[in-house]
């Protein structure tokens, strides 16, 4: 972040539901979360005042405002000019920001509807929310030619937040990314394959609210080391939103060998997920994570029919969450193009799950099968295994 100019950002987030100690809570990490997503803009301080976050910092408030709009939790922010409290340090402000307005969203228009509307929340302010609207609009109109008065069809308002802490002037307000602030709702492991699903479910569980760590399955050397870095920078890029992120990288080759030679081979797709998610389970309940999240799809794939996934889930220790579950095909890449996991998920890179895959998979696996299969296996010793062999990585230091 450039700039020795003083920025802030108003943050909004939204209230309903928020009660108690819910609310210091969800307050407390909206805050952390903000220091981390801006951690680097100089002099940078993150406060909380009465229903808003308040942010400060030596940079541009317009480089401030994209870094944050990552910040789950965040309804709306403002990019504002932190001013002075006597009305003409606020006039100068409100010039350079509706300047910047009119520049940059209103560029060449002849006549702008505008109004300027004040807060007046610190009440020794020696002039009425009224008053200071009413100056301050006629300045602005002697200023700027373009504009025009009107109240209720304001295409640019002009925004004065007096109070204890400070003054604050802005036009105009971003959206955020909405959903509640990482970590709010609790621990969760994400299943990452190369795919396309499973990146968008991470995302959709931890825009609401999940703070999650990161596993894959790495059958090294049946799939070769682009699989490990396809992981990695799907992993990096979805740590943009959780500011900092562990990749769990599992070896599944041993799992997968045993399943190839010792079980029926129409099992073996769901035996693989069962594998994983015993082992997923575990590992997660060492990170103390309570749920494991992946991206499956209803009939998506054979493995995901509602027989197959009770089948998967029934090996896991943990709630299995699916945020895909009922989503179309057309919906997730839309999704994941916004994201951004869209080009690095269509990379080409070899998949785990297709190791030794068979020519008819189950589509509707039985228990009792699943469970006569299984007893050929040292399921302890695999689990074991696999999670003592497993790769702990932080993101995105790690790229
Ligand atoms: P994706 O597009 O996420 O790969 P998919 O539609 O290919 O999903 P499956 O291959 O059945 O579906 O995988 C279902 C889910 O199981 C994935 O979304 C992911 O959460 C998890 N999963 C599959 N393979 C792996 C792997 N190698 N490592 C980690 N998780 C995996
Ligand atoms: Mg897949």
């Amino acid at each position: 972040m450039d700039s020795g100019r003083r920025g802030a950002l108003l943050v909004r987030y939204d209230e309903i539901g928020l009660k108690g100690g819910n609310r210091a809570h969800f307050e407390r990490l909206l805050q952390q979360n903000l220091e981390l997503a801006l951690a680097g803009a100089p002099g940078l301080r993150v406060q909380r005042i009465r229903g808003r976050v308040l942010v400060r910092a030596q940079a541009d408030p317009e480089q401030l405002a994209q870094a944050a709009a990552r910040v789950f939790g965040i309804v709306s922010l403002s990019s504002a000019v932190e001013t002075g409290r006597s009305l003409e340090e606020i006039l100068e402000a409100a010039v350079e920001r509706a300047g910047r307005a009119l520049r940059e969203e209103f560029g060449g228009r002849e006549q702008v509807p505008f109004r300027v509307a004040a807060n007046r929340a610190d009440k020794t302010f020696p002039h009425t929310s009224m008053e200071v609207e009413r100056w301050l609009g006629g300045r602005l109109l002697e200023q700027f030619p373009q504009l025009a008065v009107d109240l209720a069809r304001a295409q640019l308002k002009v925004e004065v937040d007096i109070r204890h802490e400070g003054v604050w002037v802005f036009a105009g307000r971003h959206a955020g990314p909405g959903g509640l602030p990482v970590g709010s709702m609790g621990r969760a492991l994400g299943l990452l394959s190369g795919g396309l699903d499973s990146p968008v479910a991470a995302w959709l569980a931890m825009r609401r609210g999940l703070r999650l760590e990161l596993a894959t399955f790495y059958s090294f050397p049946h799939v070769g080391p682009q699989f490990r870095e396809k992981a990695l920078r799907i992993g990096a890029h979805l740590s943009r939103w959780l500011g900092r992120a562990i990749l769990h990288v599992v070896p599944f080759a041993a799992a997968q060998e045993a399943i190839r030679d010792h079980c029926p081979e129409s099992y073996r797709t769901v035996l693989y997920r069962r594998a994983m998610h015993r082992i997923a389970a575990q590992l997660g309940r060492r990170r103390r994570c309570y749920a494991v999240v992946t991206g499956e799809c209803l009939g998506q794939v054979a493995s995901q029919t509602l027989e197959n996934l009770a089948l998967i889930e029934e090996a896991s220790d943990l709630p299995v969450l699916r945020p895909l579950i009922t989503y179309d095909k057309q919906e997730i890449i839309a999704l994941a193009r916004r994201i951004g996991t869209y080009e690095l998920s269509t990379l080409p890179a070899p998949d785990s799950c297709t190791v030794f895959q068979p020519a008819a998979p189950v589509i509707h696996g039985k228990l009792e099968e699943v469970r006569a299969a299984e007893s050929a296996l040292d399921l302890q010793t695999l689990t074991w295994a696999a999670i003592q062999g497993t790769e702990r990585l932080y993101l995105p230091e790690h790229r």
